[in-house]
């Protein structure tokens, strides 16, 4: 199984998973918005065996519950990751990636809660909320 690198703003936490994310989109709710400084943020869903950190562990600010929350680098506060479905699943924020993973984007969700200052100008399919 090829494997992915990816890595926080300051290169002191690094993660690997494996390049088989079951899933990707892009979620316009605020809280993606704030956590992430950004109109938006892409995310990829794989089974949390399948991720692991390699370096800066425990660097980590975990802001959350322990089986749901955000993971940011306690030093420069990227948000690399979130643990979702009672711990089950890691969300990675595809921003973070270093390799590109082979998995992209397949829908917009949240798109109720949009910034309206920022416009979707690709063909994918578009949730109100989560996807039905
Ligand atoms: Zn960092
Ligand atoms: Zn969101």
């Amino acid at each position: 199984m090829r494997r992915l690198t990816g890595r926080c703003f300051c290169g002191g936490v690094e993660y690997a998973v494996d390049d088989a994310f079951v899933y990707a989109a892009i979620c316009h709710c605020s809280d993606c918005r704030r956590t992430t400084g950004s109109a938006f943020k892409p995310f990829a869903g794989i089974e949390r065996e399948k991720f692991s950190l390699t370096k800066g562990g425990g660097s980590l600010l975990i802001y959350g519950e322990a089986e749901s929350h955000n993971a940011h680098c306690v030093a420069c506060g990227s948000l690399l990751y979130s643990l979702v479905r009672e711990a089950k699943w890691v969300h990675v924020a595809m921003g973070t990636l270093v390799d590109a993973p082979t998995i992209r984007p397949t829908h917009h969700i949240f798109v109720g809660s949009k910034a309206p200052w920022y416009e979707i100008t690709d063909d994918l399919p578009q949730y109100q909320g989560h996807k039905q």
